[in-house]
C-alpha cells in the first residue's frame, strides 16, 4: 500500500487531521514552501503513536515547529509533515524552579510562565519566535544563553511509537545543533532555572527584547540569522565585507539592517531564497576563503 492510502486508511481511526497535498506556505516564516504529500496533526500522544506504529515503518517524516528556521523548497515534501497542535503545548511547574513545556508551546510563552513563577534562565527565550521542538532540536539561543543551559531532559517518541527520556547530560550540543538523533520527535521537555524576584527577570526580558528590536529587523518574511557564525567571525560582517549587502535573488533579498537575515520580498520562490543563500555563499568563500554553513534549514524536493 503506497503512503496515501496507508494515511488514508488511519484518516478514519484518529480525530486529528490528516490532510493531503496541501500547501506548506502557511508552516513556515518565509511564507514558502509547495505541497506535503500528507500532513498530521495528532490529537493527542495517544494518536501520534498510533499513527507512527501503522504507517508501516515510513520514515520520510519532517516535524515542523513554528516553521521560524525552515525553509521550504517550492517542489514540496513528498513525505509526512507532522504538526503538533494545542494538546502538546501545555507548561506546568513541575517544583519551584523545574518548568515541563510541551514541544509546541511557544519560547515566548515558556519566558512568561517562568516569569509568572519567578523563575529565572529562561529569559532569552522571549525573543526567539519558535516552539520548545524547533529550540532543542537547534539549540537556539542568544546573548549567551541557548536552550542546554536550563534542559533537564526531553520526552521524545521514536518511529516506532515508543516514548523515550533522555537526559541533558547524554545530549551533545553544539552551537545551533545537538546530537539528538533526526528521527526522534520530541514531545516535551523538562527545564530546570533559578529562583529570582519578578522585577530582575522582567528587567532582563526587557533588555533582550530592547536588544533584538535595535539589532534586527522584524514584520519581515524571514527565518532569521541563514548562516551560522564561523569560530571568531560574524556571519552578518564576512557577507558585508564580501560586498554582498544589497544582493538581490527574484524578489528574495538580504535584509539592509542585518545581512545575515534574509528576506522573501513578498514574490519570492523558495528557489529564488536558496539562489540568493548559494551566491553569497560562494561569494563569500571567494573573497574570505570561510565556507559559512547554514542555520537554516532547508526541506523538500529540489
Ligand atoms: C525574526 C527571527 C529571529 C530569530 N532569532 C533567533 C535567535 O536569536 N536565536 C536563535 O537561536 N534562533 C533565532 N531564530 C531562528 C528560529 O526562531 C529558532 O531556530 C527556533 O528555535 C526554531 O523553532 P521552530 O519551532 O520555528 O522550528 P522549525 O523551523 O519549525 O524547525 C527547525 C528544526 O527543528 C525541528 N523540529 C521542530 N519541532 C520539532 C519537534 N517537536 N521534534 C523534533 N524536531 C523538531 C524541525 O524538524 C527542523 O529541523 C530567529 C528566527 C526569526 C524568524
Amino acid at each position: 500500500m503506497n503512503l496515501v492510502s496507508k494515511a488514508m486508511s488511519i484518516k478514519n481511526k484518529v480525530s486529528g487531521k490528516i490532510l493531503f497535498d496541501e500547501s506548506l506556505s502557511r508552516y513556515s516564516w518565509f511564507n514558502l514552501g509547495g505541497p506535503a504529500k500528507v500532513i498530521f496533526k495528532p490529537k493527542n500522544l495517544n494518536e501520534l503513536s498510533f499513527f507512527l506504529k501503522n504507517i508501516n515503518g515510513f520514515k520520510k517524516i519532517l516535524v515542523l515547529g513554528a516553521g521560524s528556521n525552515t525553509l521550504i523548497r517550492d517542489n514540496g515534501f513528498s513525505g509526512i509533515v507532522i504538526k503538533l497542535g494545542s494538546a502538546f503545548s501545555r507548561i506546568s511547574l513541575f517544583d519551584e524552579n523545574t518548568i515541563i513545556a510541551g514541544a509546541s508551546a511557544f519560547d515566548k510563552d515558556l519566558s512568561n510562565f517562568a516569569f509568572k513563577n519567578s523563575v529565572s534562565g529562561f529569559e532569552f527565550l522571549s525573543c526567539i519566535p519558535g516552539t520548545i521542538g524547533g529550540g532543542i532540536r537547534m539549540n537556539s539561543g542568544c546573548y549567551e544563553n541557548d536552550i542546554s543551559k536550563i534542559l533537564v531532559s526531553v520526552q521524545a517518541m521514536d518511529l516506532n511509537g515508543k516514548i523515550r527520556i533522555i537526559y541533558s547530560s547524554d545530549i551533545k550540543f553544539s552551537y545551533r545543533g545537538c546530537s539528538l538523533d533526526n528521527d526522534l520527535l520530541f514531545i516535551s521537555a523538562t527545564f530546570k532555572g533559578k529562583k529570582n524576584n519578578k522585577k530582575d527577570i522582567q528587567k532582563k526580558i526587557n533588555y533582550f527584547v530592547e536588544k533584538k528590536k535595535k539589532d534586527q529587523p522584524s514584520k519581515i518574511k524571514t527565518c532569521g540569522s541563514t548562516f551560522k557564525n564561523p569560530k571568531n567571525e560574524k556571519a552578518w560582517k564576512l557577507i558585508k565585507e564580501s560586498g554582498c549587502a544589497g544582493m538581490k535573488f527574484g524578489d528574495a533579498y538580504i535584509s539592509e539592517k542585518h545581512c545575515n537575515f534574509f528576506v522573501n520580498g513578498g514574490k519570492a520562490k523558495s528557489s529564488d531564497l536558496e539562489n540568493l543563500i548559494n551566491q553569497v555563499k560562494d561569494k563569500v568563500l571567494d573573497k574570505t576563503g570561510i565556507n559559512l554553513e547554514l542555520e537554516l534549514k532547508i526541506v523538500g524536493e529540489k
